[in-house]
C-alpha cells in the first residue's frame, strides 16, 4: 500500500491543483448561482462511473450534489464540502482572487482553504473510487451557501432522510491542517426588534424608547453571558464557556425625537445544545416579564420580536464515535481536537447522522484576503483519501 501511494499521489496532486484551478476560476460567492460551477464538477465526474444526483434548492439558483461511487444506502463514507465562498469586496489582494496563483509551496485563491481545496482533492480522488468493488459506497456531498448559514446542509440532511440514506461517516472537509475534530462550538444568530412609540423628547411621557428598551435588553444579554461563566469551564476552547455576543445596532432618528424603531444582531455560541435552550428561554422570558410589567403598569406595550437568522449547531464529541476513530485512521492521527468556528457537522449531528471534520489548510486563511493553502496540505488529504479508498475496497471492518 505504501509503495503504491506515493507514486500515485504525486500524480493525483498534480490532478488536484488543476481540478482546484479550475474550482477557483468560478467566483461562486454565496449570493450568487452555483449552477456554472456545479456544471463543471458534474462535467468532471461523469467520467469515473459515479451516479450524479442535482438536488436543486426549490428556493434559490442553487444546487447541492450528491455523488455515489459504489452501491448501497447503508455504510457509505460521505466526504462532505461546500463550494461556495465569501466575497473579496473591500480586501486588499495582491494576487488575483479568481484564478490560481502557484508560488514557492502555496497556491493563492478564494477559496483554496475554504474549502474549494478539500472538494478538488475529493475530486482528484474520483479515480481510486473508480474502480474494483466498494465495499462501502463513497459519496460526495457538495453543498451551497455554507457560509450565510448552512442552507444547504439543511436540504441535503432533507434528502438523505427521505432516501433512508445513512452513511456509516461523514468526514466535512474544513480546514483543520488535516487534524481530525470531533468537537466544535455552534453559532446560531438573532435579530430582535423593537417597536415603541415616537415623540419630542421635550414630552418623553408620551412616547416609549425603542432605544431605551434594547439597552435593557441587551443589558440582560450582557448578564446571561456573565453566569455563563461562572458555570463549569471547558478548557478545550480558547473562551472556556458558552458565549453570547452583540454585534450590531440600528435605532432612532436624531437626538431629540424618543425612537420608535431599535433593532439589534446577536448570537449565542453554545458549546451544548442544551446551553443554547437555556439561554433563548432565559432571555424569552425575560422579554415576557418586560411586557407584562408594560401591561401592569397601563403603559402602551412596545413590540419585540426575536428572529432565528441562522442556526449552526454545536458539534459534541462522542468517544465511541465509528467517523471519529476512521478519520484518525486515514489521517495517522491518535487524538481528536476541539475548534472554536462552526462547521456543517453540527447539522449532520443534529440530524443523527455520525460525523467529524478533518480538512486541509489552516483556518486563519479562511476569508482572508490573499487566502492560501500549503500545497503539502492537498498532499496530506489525497493520503486521507487514498486510505479512505483502501478501505471502501477492503472486507468491511
Ligand atoms: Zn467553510
Amino acid at each position: 500500500m505504501q509503495e503504491r501511494a506515493t507514486g500515485d499521489v504525486d500524480t493525483l496532486l498534480e490532478t488536484a491543483i488543476a481540478v482546484l484551478d479550475k474550482l477557483v476560476s468560478f467566483p461562486s460567492i454565496s449570493s450568487v448561482s452555483n449552477r456554472d460551477v456545479v456544471d463543471y464538477i458534474c462535467e468532471y465526474l461523469s467520467g469515473f462511473g459515479a451516479t450524479i444526483e442535482r438536488l436543486p434548492s426549490p428556493e434559490q439558483e442553487k444546487d447541492n450534489l450528491w455523488i455515489s461511487f459504489g452501491e448501497g444506502s447503508e455504510g457509505g463514507l460521505v466526504l462532505s464540502g461546500h463550494i461556495d465562498v465569501v466575497p473579496v469586496t473591500g480586501q486588499e489582494w495582491t494576487r488575483p482572487p479568481f484564478s490560481l496563483t502557484r508560488e514557492g509551496g502555496k497556491v493563492y485563491g478564494r477559496g483554496t482553504t475554504d474549502m474549494k481545496g478539500f472538494v478538488a482533492c475529493a475530486m482528484a480522488a474520483a479515480t481510486l473510487f473508480q474502480h474494483g468493488s466498494l465495499r462501502h459506497p463513497v459519496h460526495l456531498a457538495i453543498t451551497f451557501d455554507e457560509e450565510v448559514g448552512c442552507l444547504g446542509a439543511r436540504e441535503l440532511v432533507e434528502f438523505l432522510k427521505q432516501r433512508g440514506i445513512r452513511p456509516a461517516a461523514i468526514f466535512v472537509g474544513e480546514p483543520t491542517s488535516m487534524a481530525v475534530v470531533d468537537r466544535h462550538k455552534g453559532s446560531v444568530g438573532f435579530t430582535t426588534e423593537i417597536v415603541g412609540k415616537a415623540a419630542h423628547s421635550s414630552q418623553v411621557h408620551l412616547g416609549q424608547s425603542a432605544i431605551q428598551i434594547a439597552g435593557e435588553l441587551i443589558g440582560a444579554l450582557t448578564s446571561l453571558g456573565a453566569h455563563q461563566a461562572t458555570k463549569q469551564a471547558d478548557e478545550a476552547f480558547p473562551y472556556a464557556y458558552p458565549s453570547i455576543n452583540v454585534g450590531a445596532i440600528t435605532g432612532g432618528q436624531v437626538r431629540n425625537i424618543v425612537a420608535a424603531n431599535c433593532a439589534f444582531d446577536w448570537e449565542i455560541r453554545p458549546i451544548l445544545p442544551g446551553q443554547l435552550v437555556d439561554i433563548r428561554q432565559a432571555f424569552e422570558c425575560h422579554v415576557s416579564e418586560k411586557l407584562e410589567t408594560y401591561r401592569a403598569s397601563g403603559h402602551l406595550v412596545p413590540s419585540i420580536v426575536t428572529r432565528l437568522v441562522y442556526d449552526t449547531p454545536p458539534l459534541v464529541g462522542d468517544p465511541q464515535s465509528q467517523a471519529t476513530a476512521l478519520a484518525m485512521k486515514f489521517a495517522g492521527q491518535n487524538r481528536a481536537l476541539a475548534v472554536s468556528y462552526g462547521t456543517e457537522a453540527g447539522i449532520y449531528q443534529e440530524a443523527g447522522f455520525v460525523t467529524v471534520v478533518c480538512g486541509p489548510g489552516d483556518i486563519q486563511q479562511a476569508h482572508a484576503p490573499d487566502e492560501w493553502i500549503e500545497i503539502d496540505q492537498l498532499h496530506r488529504c489525497l493520503d486521507f483519501m487514498e486510505r479512505l479508498a483502501d478501505y471502501a475496497r477492503e472486507t468491511g471492518q
